[in-house]
């Protein structure tokens, strides 16, 4: 059996985070981290901002990595918010840019409405929403990074669970746009539409289906099969989302910071059984990754 790193693809990463979204790496440093872990393929998917692209790209040209050009786009689906990769999208195209500044009003207009959440609480949630507001995208995780600086949490994890959370105190619902809307945006930004992390959405297998076969039917191209932190019964019902609506299996860590033991970057290409590697996609549309598009005993 070959030795799944001598595959074209090496380790593969196709969701990573920045310091232009909430990750803690420039995206030079995140280059140098993934180059340092033998990654030849990898994309930045900073949330809702394309800001990161050239400078990854410039260092991952120096590093001799191919580099994939992406966004994780949030967005809704009946009540939940879902995410949305977009793999290999055109970093200059202006409804994808238009779109950015928009999800940035969205995103402060509410952490400004869960700061006044938690001053309700008794909290100083103006200064805490002030300090997630200087964040390039300003997310939730910049509020629980402010509680914990702040010392009103022991961890910015535990300040997350505690307010911010769905159904927490301070937690408010972003208007997001809807989940259709922004896979067209994708496809039309040249890109291709990946549902991340569906097991994280909280979503049962009739609904989740539900979920795969609108995204498919709106042209959504693949779903993460292969991601940090998902256990084996989770991505068996990634697989079959997979095969059952055509979608081709991606993988990746969704790195934010490095010191998470579990969530190193770089993953093997690892597909489950009769599912086409995203890469295969990518190598035929853009040119990028190559090699090995289905799920084998040489690269399982
Ligand atoms: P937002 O996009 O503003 O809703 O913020 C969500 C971000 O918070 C995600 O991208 C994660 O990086 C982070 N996050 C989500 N869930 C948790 C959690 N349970 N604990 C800590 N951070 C989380
Ligand atoms: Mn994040
Ligand atoms: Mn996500
Ligand atoms: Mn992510």
């Amino acid at each position: 059996m070959a030795d799944p790193q001598t595959l074209p693809e090496g380790r593969v990463d196709l969701h990573t985070h920045s310091r232009c979204s909430d990750g803690s790496l420039t995206p030079g440093e995140l280059v140098a981290a993934a180059a340092a872990r033998q990654v030849g393929l990898l994309a930045l998917t900073d949330h809702d901002t394309l800001a990161g692209l050239a400078e990854a790209q410039a260092a991952c040209e120096r590093q001799g990595i191919r580099f994939v050009p992406g966004v994780e786009l949030s967005c809704r689906w009946r009540d939940s918010e879902i995410h949305v990769l977009g793999l290999a999208i055109d970093p200059t195209s202006a409804a994808l840019q238009a779109l950015c500044a928009a999800q940035h009003r969205r995103r402060c207009t509410r952490v400004a409405a869960m700061g006044e959440r938690l001053s309700a609480l008794g909290l100083p949630g103006a200064a805490l929403s002030e300090r997630a507001l200087c964040a390039g995208v300003p997310t939730r995780a910049h509020l629980a990074e402010a509680l914990h600086a702040l010392g009103l949490a022991a961890s910015a994890q535990q300040g997350f669970e505690r307010y911010l959370a769905a159904g927490r105190d301070a937690y408010v619902a972003c208007d997001w746009p809807a989940l259709t809307s922004i896979v067209s945006l994708v496809v039309h930004a040249g890109g291709l539409p990946v549902l991340a992390h569906p097991h994280r959405y909280g979503l049962g297998m009739r609904p989740l289906s539900e979920l795969a076969a609108e995204f498919r039917q709106a042209g959504g191209a693949g779903v993460e099969t292969s991601v940090a932190g998902m256990g084996p019964a989770d991505a068996a019902q990634a697989a079959r989302l997979a095969r059952r609506f055509g979608l081709a299996g991606s993988m990746g860590s969704d790195f934010h910071q490095p010191g998470i033991p579990w969530r190193p970057l770089g993953r093997l290409v690892k597909l489950p059984e009769a599912v086409t590697s995203i890469t295969a996609r990518l190598a035929e549309a853009h040119g990028l990754g190559s090699g090995a598009s289905r799920g084998g005993a040489a690269d399982r």
